[in-house]
């Protein structure tokens, strides 16, 4: 039997995901299972969504040759420009259509992870130690005390069920795109090779929805080293993870023996989460992805190396997918599609600051 590497009715991933959500939050999530995909497949609904993402999100996101980088690694490789979004990432796909289906469910409040100064009322996480994890916790400690008026928008594919599903599809739009893309430069809609970085694993799983079940697409995926996965200071939790509860699913987190989840290190704040989404968990597992784990120098050094070459400065959190293309021996022939998932604009600073620890690979 063919494997599968989406959700089934249970909510699993193979042994991961599932909903373990306290009880006061049942009958939300609930809900939400029930309510999504009759909502998310409507006409209304796509006709609303892909409005918002053609003249507000300003897509589709263009598939650019790269040149230059094609030469340097021997193969043919084209960038998926996520980066060139409204707001600089590939996170807004979901963003949008996850306000459009808590409108559709008549909730009157959001709330999210994380906050911008655009009217939302931020309230900054002093629990924990303050990271991206504690802010998840705190997120869902207040839908807890307003579960009926409240929609939690999750930022990446995890979550109790639906949501790392629900991401997924709202950033599947990433590999619909590709697709037609490839077809219009190369008369082939599909490349030989996948790459994205994964932090939750919302851009990797938009990046490779439509080619999942697609054996001829080799997936390749990278995540956060920090100064090395057999480390203390790392955010790899594909490779040093144990399969634990966190957030409301079963996933690999990285965690001491007594179940405590231990705290994530990188250099990218994107990146900086102990988990990893269901779906990946799995995938990873069943060795349909290839998971490299990559540091934060040589991240440093992926983010100026396509700076230099390409004239794109990409986040911090994209430049760990290229940095895994050194890490890959290529075809002349292969077609490599990239997602470079956000813009750097935000990381200026840190590749300046940072610009020593890479020197080891070349100069630039
Ligand atoms: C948040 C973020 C990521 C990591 O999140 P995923 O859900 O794994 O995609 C990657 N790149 C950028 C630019 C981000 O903002």
């Amino acid at each position: 039997m063919k494997e599968n590497y989406f959700v089934d009715e249970r909510g699993f991933y193979g042994e991961f995901g599932g909903a373990y959500v306290p009880e006061i939050l049942y009958k939300c999530v609930h809900d939400l299972q029930e309510a999504y995909l009759p909502i998310i497949e409507s006409a209304q609904f796509k006709e609303a969504y892909h409005a918002l993402l053609k003249d507000y999100v300003g897509r589709p996101s263009p598939l650019y040759f790269a040149k230059r980088m094609s030469e340097h690694y021997g193969c043919q490789l084209y960038l998926k420009r996520e980066d060139l979004n409204h707001t600089g990432a590939h996170k807004i796909n979901n963003t949008i259509g996850q306000i459009l289906l808590a409108k559709q469910m008549g909730k009157t409040r959001i709330i999210a992870e994380t906050g911008k100064m655009l009217g939302a009322e931020v309230h900054p996480v002093r629990t924990g130690n303050m990271t991206l994890s504690d802010a998840c916790s705190e997120a869902i400690r207040d839908w807890c005390c307003h579960p009926a008026d409240t929609f939690y928008i999750v930022g990446s594919t995890m979550g109790p069920h639906p949501y790392p599903d629900l991401v997924a599809r709202m950033q599947s739009v990433i590999s619909e795109e590709i697709k037609w893309q490839l077809e219009e430069k190369i008369g082939r809609d599909y490349p030989d090779y996948l790459i994205a970085c994964i932090g939750g694993g919302s851009n990797a799983a938009g990046t490779i929805y439509h080619y999942v079940n697609d054996e001829r697409v080799k997936i390749v995926l990278a995540e956060a080293g920090g100064h090395g996965w057999e480390t203390n200071h790392t955010a790899a939790t594909i490779h040093k993870g144990t399969t634990g509860i966190l957030h409301g699913a079963k996933m690999l987190v990285m965690q001491n023996e007594d179940g405590q989840i231990e705290e994530a290190f990188t250099i990218s704040a994107g990146l900086d989460y102990p988990g990893v989404g269901p779906m990946h968990c799995n995938m990873a597992k069943k060795g349909r992805t290839e998971v490299l784990s990559i540091n934060d120098d040589e991240a440093i050094y992926g983010g100026y190396e396509l700076t230099r070459m390409e004239g794109i400065i990409p986040a911090i959190e994209s430049a760990h997918a290229i940095a895994a293309l050194k890490k890959l021996n290529f075809k002349p022939t292969d077609v490599v599609v990239l997602t470079v998932s956000g813009r750097g604009d935000k990381d200026v600073e840190t590749y300046l600051n940072n610009k020593l620890m890479a020197k080891e690979y070349g100069n630039f």
